[in-house]
This record gives C-alpha cells, sequence and structure tokens, in this order.
C-alpha cells in the first residue's frame, strides 16, 4: 500500500528524518490558525497518489497572504483526475540543491538496494541515463542493523556529510515498516540543513495487519467478506454481476458490457485455482447485492476446471439467472453440468456479455 506523501513524512519524522514544517489541511480556511508557524512563503502540496503530482499541478507555491486562496484553487482542481481532499501546506524551503535517494528491494540480490544520485527533482530514469556517474548503488544485507559508514561514504561522495544519517535512518524506516519502496525525492539541502521535502512510502500489503494499518475501514459487509475469501472485490452501481478469474479477464469482461451499454454491478476476481467452494461462495456474493438481476461468469479454465466450476455455481442455487462462459479444462464435463441444470452457457464472452445486457433490458 501506498501511504500519501504526509503520512510517510510522519513516519520519517518519528525515525529522525528532518522534514519541512507543515500542516495538513481538509478545507482551505484552517489554514488560517497556521500561517504564522510557516513563514512567507508556503507550499501547497496535494495529498493524492498520481505520479508527476507537481508537472500535473498539484503543488502550488504562494505568498503567506495569498496562501488560503491558492489552497482554495487546488481544492476545486483535480489532479489526473483525482480529486484534492487533503493538502499539505508546508513552509518554503530555500533549496540549495535537490538529491535522490530510495531504498527498495533488489529481487535479483534479495537485499535491500540504496540508490542516490546527486541529481534529483527530476525523473530518476534521466539522470540514470543522463549521468549515469551521478548515480551511485549499494545493496544491504537486511541483517545488518545499520547501513555500514563505508557504504554510506561511497553513496554520497563529495554530496554533504549530513546526507548521510538521512540514509541510515531512512533505512530503518524501511526495516521496520516492511517497506517496499522508501524514497525522498527530491532530498534537499538548505542553510538551515537536509530536509526530505517529498517523501514516498511503499508497505508491503502482506504485513498491513503486523503494522496495525487498516485500509478501507469503510468497507460493506459484502467487501469484507470478499476479503475473507480472498477476492478481489470492488461494488460498481450496475445490474450486472461479473465474476472472472484473473484481473485482465474480470476487467476484460466489464468492458464488454460497457460496449454494449450495459451497467456492471461490481467486479469480482476469483483468482487462480478457483474451486468449487470458492466459485459458490462468489456467485452467491454477488448474488446477494440487492441490484443484481443477472451474473456473468467469466472463466478460463487451467488449473481451474471447468466442472468444478459449473458445479459450483449449480451449487450456489441462487434465484438470479447466470450466464456462463468457460473455457479451458474439462470444459465439456462443465457444459454437460450446466445444461442438466438449466444454465446458459456460451462460447465466447461476447456471447454471454451480449446476453446479460439482453437480460436486464
Ligand atoms: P512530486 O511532483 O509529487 O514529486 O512533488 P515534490 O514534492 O517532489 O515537488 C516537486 C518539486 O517542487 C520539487 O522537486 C521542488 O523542486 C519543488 N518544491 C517542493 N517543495 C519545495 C519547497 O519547499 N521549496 C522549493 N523552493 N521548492 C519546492
Ligand atoms: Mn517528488
Amino acid at each position: 500500500m501506498k501511504l500519501l506523501e504526509y503520512e510517510a513524512k510522519e513516519m520519517f519524522v518519528n525515525h529522525g528524518i528532518p522534514v519541512p514544517d507543515g500542516v495538513i489541511i481538509t478545507e482551505a480556511e484552517e489554514m488560517a490558525l497556521h500561517l504564522h508557524k510557516l513563514g512567507p512563503e508556503v507550499v501547497l502540496k496535494a495529498q493524492v497518489d498520481v505520479g508527476g503530482r507537481g508537472k500535473a499541478g498539484g503543488i502550488l507555491m504562494a505568498k503567506s497572504e495569498e496562501a488560503i486562496e491558492t489552497a482554495k484553487q487546488l481544492f476545486d482542481a483535480t489532479i489526473k483526475g483525482v480529486p484534492v481532499e487533503k493538502i499539505l501546506v508546508e513552509e518554503r524551503l530555500p533549496i540549495e540543491h535537490e538529491y535522490y535517494l530510495s531504498i527498495t528491494i533488489d529481487r535479483a540480490s534479495k537485499q535491500y538496494l540504496i540508490l542516490f544520485a546527486e541529481t534529483g527533482g527530476v525523473d530518476i530514469e534521466q539522470t540514470a541515463s543522463l549521468r549515469p556517474d551521478a548515480v551511485r548503488k549499494a545493496v544491504i544485507n537486511p541483517l545488518l542493523a545499520d547501513v555500514p559508514p563505508f557504504l554510506l561514504r561511497r553513496l554520497i561522495g563529495k554530496a554533504p556529510k549530513e546526507i548521510a544519517p538521512v540514509i541510515n535512518r531512512l533505512y530503518h524506516v524501511v526495516c521496520e515498516k516492511d517497506a517496499l519502496l522508501a524514497e525522498i525525492n527530491p532530498l534537499v539541502t538548505t542553510p538551515g540543513g537536509v530536509f526530505a521535502a517529498d517523501a514516498k512510502l511503499i508497505i508491503d500489503d502482506n504485513a498491513l495487519a503486523r503494522q496495525g494499518i487498516h485500509v478501507n475501514r469503510d468497507q460493506t459487509e459484502r467487501e469484507r467478506e470478499a476479503e475473507r475469501h480472498g477476492f478481489s472485490y470492488v461494488e460498481l452501481a450496475g445490474s450486472i454481476g461479473v465474476i472472472g478469474n484473473g484481473a485482465g479477464l474480470t476487467m476484460a469482461t466489464l468492458d464488454l458490457i460497457e460496449h454494449y451499454q450495459g451497467n456492471a454491478a461490481n467486479f469480482l476476481d476469483v483468482g487462480g485455482g478457483a474451486g468449487r467452494e470458492r466459485v459458490t461462495h462468489a456467485v452467491r456474493l454477488v448474488a446477494g447485492m440487492p441490484d443484481v438481476q443477472v451474473i456473468v461468469v467469466n472463466l478460463l479454465g487451467g488449473i481451474t476446471r471447468c466442472d468444478e466450476v459449473a458445479e459450483g455455481i449449480v451449487e450456489a442455487g441462487i434465484s438470479q439467472k447466470v450466464i456462463v462462459r468457460l473455457a479451458g479444462t474439462n470444459e465439456e464435463a462443465g457444459r454437460k453440468i450446466l445444461r442438466e441444470h438449466g444454465y446458459m452457457m456460451l462460447d465466447t464472452m461476447e456471447e454471454a456479455v451480449r446476453a446479460a445486457v439482453e437480460a436486464v433490458r
């Protein structure tokens, strides 16, 4: 899970990484209370999960007296289509130089990989290709509690020595927070010292429970149930229920429904190797949505066996119409079971989706 900048900065601060003074606001007027603490100029940063936020208009600079007006503008804007619900207002730092720092997991060596670049702020890929000498890397064995000083010296080169403890502290954040990525771009130097001007932190989803991070607190009962079964499930507003296996196939099914001018009620990806019981749970779950009139089951059999899927559908015994498209392992056996129980099985997903759209008309 990717944290928002202000959430990541909170964790950075707790580990002793300096960040600019700032406050988080949800309404422009709130800022009046805080402006006196933030100096004559501020930076307003939309807290949206969008890459290239600055270039997309999500970062605005303002003089203190214009800040509330600027905040209103930013709250009214959408950044790459994402509405702005929170703004981080920070003192504007007098930046001398921008560096790049990140720590990720290097799959090849199964160790942490630290990247430091002398030019930050811009795309790191660009720096890497234009000035490969400006990017330095080090891998570190995750059993080490600290980044060894010789590695820190090698990483920072001629950059200011104050950066070394920041690297070490970011390493602590990564280890303690089960992060897959921690990035500071830019890490800036100012007359007042080194600061993380931006912050990115991605926590391993498998560690969210251990980290005490609860996502989607306002889940519906059905969404919680879907989570318990390990389905990827999203509720939408339409009347055609959708069950697929694999995110790609399920999305393609939604796209086709849209294409034939129908409205999907949900996205449900049962995952790979869906057995009979999982299918039954999925069908009942989707059928439980009050607006669902018909359900499209679009599954590719591989590890998943079509006859098991067919049994699972029959077992669910729901009142709505179920239109099935199964292809692959034991397809004929599946078709037979469905036919015997009066279910409609079609050969292509186009046919299945068209039939579903017809059914709700
Ligand atoms: P991103 O576009 O989401 O990566 O947003 P950043 O937080 O990295 O900000 C983009 C750019 O805005 C940075 O590279 C800086 O050049 C500039 N910027 C951000 N904060 C400050 C600040 O406090 N002072 C100054 N002078 N520039 C800033
Ligand atoms: Mn940035």
